[in-house]
């Protein structure tokens, strides 16, 4: 990847001299969207087991390009369940026509191709659909562009410039990337954690800013009451798109996807973290040359569109969902059809389902429409009660 072309370091401690500490929130808003110097802003961050000649990845040795695998560059089955899916929410909702087919974080486009691919046995469907992308980065953007150049597609800064109608929806490993706060509980009460400068003035520390009783009113209700000590997180970003996913599912039927990882019920510890070259990093150096993210807060997610007027699906295990939907058959199938790759499916489907790998700490949440607006949704493919 190209270096920045400017110290984003430099700008953090330019910034905090003049306006003193700054939230984790702010500083990881700027390492990854920040215009020139952000992480998501010069290149392409996603490897894939099937990139070999990526040259971060020769310097490391191994076979992985980039700096994280996601669940689509492992394998088309990911995209293509996921499109079935949709296509399935699509048909329970009265095959709306024209219906917004929405992917938030696109990535390099896979998951959405791979999706409208298996979406052939239904071509009402891909007639109906409007395709818009939410996408930050203008490399991703171009990459999207040539992974779906035979689609008609809208690419759309924020949710809020969505019109009024039906709505389906994907976010794979996009929440996990939007800035997170962190308060610690003192003996003084909850005070939020800070980045400040280290003594010379010229790296970074955490500090802590003075507690204050507001902050407590932000911490979910089962964790207000924590020992000293104890550290919540908390996304502002994804429970306010949450609540307006909330809002949009009770006026127009519909129904969203959020695959990400992070513990079913909302916990306390820190989980922010940074990635560089498939490798844990300092969240604090190089800032805007690594990967940073922190786990979904899934219960806060469902509530915050719960309260907006939305039905909340889960979360199940990525592993359990994605069995549900049928990959041990599409695998089967796949390898009866390319015996000569069948080692390379069966780890695949593996990796995805496995708990030891992806199948148990990446979780789907579903939000749908209320009863009234979508009753056959109720609920959605993979989440009957067992
Ligand atoms: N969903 C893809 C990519 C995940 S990486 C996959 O599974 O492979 C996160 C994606 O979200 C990238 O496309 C990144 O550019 C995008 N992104 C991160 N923060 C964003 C923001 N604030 N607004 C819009 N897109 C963002």
């Amino acid at each position: 990847m190209p270096l920045p072309p400017m110290s984003l370091l430099d700008e953090v401690v330019k910034r905090i001299e003049r306006q003193g500490p700054m939230s984790i929130a702010d500083y990881m808003g700027l390492c990854l969207t920040h215009p020139t110097a952000g992480y998501y802003m010069s290149g392409d961050p996603l490897g894939a087991p099937k990139l070999g000649s990526d040259d971060l990845a020769d310097d490391l040795g191994d076979d992985l390009g980039g700096d994280f695998v996601t669940a689509p560059e492992v394998s088309q089955m990911f995209g293509e369940l996921i499109g079935l899916w949709l296509a399935d929410c699509w048909l329970r909702l009265g095959s709306p026509d024209p219906c917004l087919l929405v992917e938030l974080g696109p990535g390099r486009g896979t998951l959405m191709a791979d999706a409208l691919r298996a979406c052939r046995a239904v071509p009402d469907f891909l007639k109906a659909v409007d395709i818009h992308l939410v996408e930050v980065s203008p490399s991703l953007r171009q990459a999207q562009r040539r992974s779906l150049a035979d689609q008609r597609v809208t690419w759309i800064d924020t949710l809020a410039e969505l019109p009024e109608a039906p709505l389906l929806l994907v976010a794979n490993e996009f929440f996990d990337a939007l800035p997170i706060r962190q308060f610690e509980k003192t003996a003084a009460g909850w005070a939020e954690r800070v980045v400040v400068l280290a003594q010379g003035g010229d790296t970074l520390a955490f500090g802590l800013a003075p507690p204050s009783p507001l902050n407590a009113a932000l911490i979910p209700e089962s964790l207000r009451d924590a020992e000293p000590g104890s550290l919540v997180e908390l996304c502002p970003a994804g429970l306010s798109l949450a609540a307006y996913l909330g809002e949009h599912l009770a006026q127009q039927p519909g129904a969203a996807l959020i695959i990400d990882y992070g513990p079913a019920r909302s916990a306390s510890g820190p989980t922010l973290q940074a990635l560089r070259r498939h490798r844990y990093h300092d969240v604090l150096s190089d800032p805007g040359r690594a990967d940073l993210t922190a786990h979904i807060d899934f219960q806060s997610l469902a509530a915050a569109a719960v309260a907006a007027g939305a039905q909340a699906y889960g979360p199940v295990e990525q592993g359990a969902f994605l069995q549900a939907l049928g990959i041990d058959t599409r695998a089967a199938h796949l390898s009866a059809t390319a015996p000569a790759k069948a080692e390379e499916i069966e780890a695949a489907r593996q990796r995805l389902v496995d708990p030891a790998e992806m199948g148990s700490l990446f979780k789907v949440l579903s939000l749908t429409s209320p009863p009234a607006l979508a009753p056959n949704l109720d609920p959605p493919a993979g989440f009957a009660a067992v």
